[in-house]
């Protein structure tokens, strides 16, 4: 789609923008690391398959999202908060753990921790670790050409929830099999979360959410399921795409000008914290996914905290004048304005 107009992205004939003098090299891998040698093929792109099967499960999962926010009023409160409480689990289960852990590698985790985030995790039901984080390191190893999962120059519908409703490109089944996923492999926490996954995403996603308002306070059964667990569990997935649609498209790029991740203050706000893209596309290492900590991050504050409980450790981060050097050689100009 021509969204993008006059927006450039770097091709695979300019040189690399990223310097490779501070990628947190003491990862176990780098493969997150825009690979700029990367060519589209030329010709007629592959034909469209429609996975139907998602298609209807997705869009059963919005109509009872939405008859989920009419119930809202009919809820108890306490019943609002534990939907907080779930929302807010999942999503760290995503942020702290699927993204910043396990993608990237930008901090430590204890077992106790690994443990607790792959749990939350499963309550967030957005495919298995292991396959999240080989499809983010795709994402951005190759970002927005055809062997990023989420292509955003493929439009904000294909970018949000598209992708999950249709065939991948071939492009990314192949160079998503020639990624370094061996600290994953390595991971048990992360493999038995996949061995266990249906059984899991079962009790995490669906009946806990369900069991514990019905039973612990007496919701309703109704309540329970629309509220706490579907419209919970949507907003979550939802929160998450918009990192990869609208934080791809609207917002100021003062780290690099030349790639269209943006810098998205709504969208750091309802992805607790990940809507810093422009500067997380630049320096993907970094344990915050921002140049500003926790503000506006809450995954940050809880990484902080598992550190101070010492279950976390090794946070990278990039220094100020690595930071400025970069606005200073690639940014828009827009950080002086604030
Ligand atoms: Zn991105
Ligand atoms: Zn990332």
């Amino acid at each position: 789609m021509a969204i993008w107009g006059s927006q450039t992205v770097a091709t695979c004939t300019e040189s690399p923008t990223v310097l490779h003098d501070d990628i947190g090299a003491d990862r176990v891998m780098t493969d997150d690391i825009f690979d700029p040698t990367y060519c589209e093929k030329k010709g007629p792109k592959p034909t469209i398959k429609i996975v139907w099967r998602n298609v209807i499960l997705m869009s059963l999962l919005h109509a009872g999202a939405l008859y989920g926010l009419f119930l809202i009023p009919s809820s108890m409160f306490i019943t609002l908060a534990w939907s907080m409480a779930c929302f807010m689990a999942s999503a760290l289960g995503v942020t702290a753990g699927a993204h910043r852990l396990w993608s990237h590698r930008s901090y430590k985790a204890k077992l106790p921790l690994r443990i607790f985030l792959a749990v939350v995790n499963s309550m967030a039901f957005q495919n298995d670790i292991y396959e999240w984080a080989r499809d983010h390191r795709a994402h951005h190893k190759y970002s927005e050409t055809d062997a990023d999962p989420h292509n955003a120059m493929r439009g904000f519908f294909f970018s949000h929830i598209g992708w999950l409703l249709m065939r991948k490109h071939p492009d990314v089944i192949e160079k998503g099999k020639k990624l370094d996923l061996s600290d994953l492999k390595a991971d048990n926490v992360v493999m038995f979360q996949r061995r266990n996954y249906k059984l899991s995403i079962l009790l995490m996603c669906f009946i806990i959410p369900t069991v514990v308002p019905w039973y612990f306070w007496g919701e309703s059964l109704l309540v329970a399921f629309y509220v706490p667990c579907l419209l919970r569990y949507t907003v979550v997935l939802n929160a998450t795409w918009l990192v990869n649609s609208a934080a791809h498209m609207y917002g100021n790029r003062p780290y690099d000008k030349n790639i269209n991740p943006r810098e998205n203050l709504g969208v750091a706000i309802g992805a607790i914290g990940e809507g810093f893209h422009n500067y997380h596309h630049t320096f993907p290492f970094d344990y915050s996914s921002s140049e500003f900590g926790v503000k506006y991050n809450i995954t940050t504050a809880f990484i902080d905290l598992m550190c101070f409980l010492g279950l976390a450790s090794d946070c990278k981060r990039v220094s100020k004048e690595t930071i400025m050097a970069r606005k200073m050689r690639t940014g828009d100009g827009s950080h002086r304005s604030g």
